[in-house]
């Protein structure tokens, strides 16, 4: 079982009073959200370490997505394996050259809830500051590994999200290499590259 201090209601609160004494200070909230994100991923890697994931749930949010471009909730990035112009097709072929499913969550209840549902060895998400705290919060007994959005327009427009780092974690928790997925109902999905 993986055991994370989000699971303790002291210690969100404990967050959450120190983020309210920061708020004036962007800057230190941001590099406090920063210290807890990382201290999340080293204690997920750790947990990985003895247990590989075989089923990873990727959750985008609906800001890297492009103007004209709508995708629902739930919406299956498979869909987008030929988007050329829109991070979404990017992280649609890495996904699929992993054996990773990843989904478009437009609300963070919508990616909470499949997250519950679909019940996956790990959680790759990246989102604006705000949810990242939400999301350590919010499903605090499925391992999670999080990072800030890399750019945005403005706030919830044409988001990046950091290519090079979102591999990294896809190599280092499907270590057989692609489609080591193996969970039919999430593989079923998944297009080839
Ligand atoms: S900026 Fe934050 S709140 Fe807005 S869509 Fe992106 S992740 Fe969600």
């Amino acid at each position: 079982m993986f055991n994370s201090p989000w699971q303790s209601p002291w210690f969100v609160r404990l967050v959450a009073v120190t983020r309210g004494v920061l708020r004036v200070m962007p800057a230190w909230e941001r590099r406090f959200i920063g210290f807890l994100t990382r201290t999340q991923n080293r204690r997920v890697h750790r947990y990985l370490s003895s247990r590989p994931a075989r089923t990873v749930l990727l959750i985008m949010p609906r800001c890297v997505s492009r103007r004209g471009c709508c995708p629902g909730a739930g919406h299956d990035l498979a869909a987008s394996i030929e988007c050329r112009t829109c991070p979404l097709g990017d992280i649609s072929r890495l996904c699929a050259a992993y054996g990773v499913r990843a989904l478009v969550a437009y609300r963070s209840h919508i990616a909470y809830e499949l997250a519950r549902s679909e019940k996956p060895d790990l959680i790759i998400a990246t989102a604006c500051h705000d949810r990242l705290v939400k999301a350590m919060r919010s499903v605090p007994e499925v391992p999670a590994l999080l990072a800030p959005l890399a750019s945005m327009e403005k706030m919830c427009v044409n988001a990046d999200i950091d290519l090079p780092w979102l591999e990294a974690q896809l190599q280092a928790v499907t270590r057989n290499g692609p489609a080591a997925t193996t969970d039919p109902a999430l593989t079923d999905t998944i297009g080839a590259p």
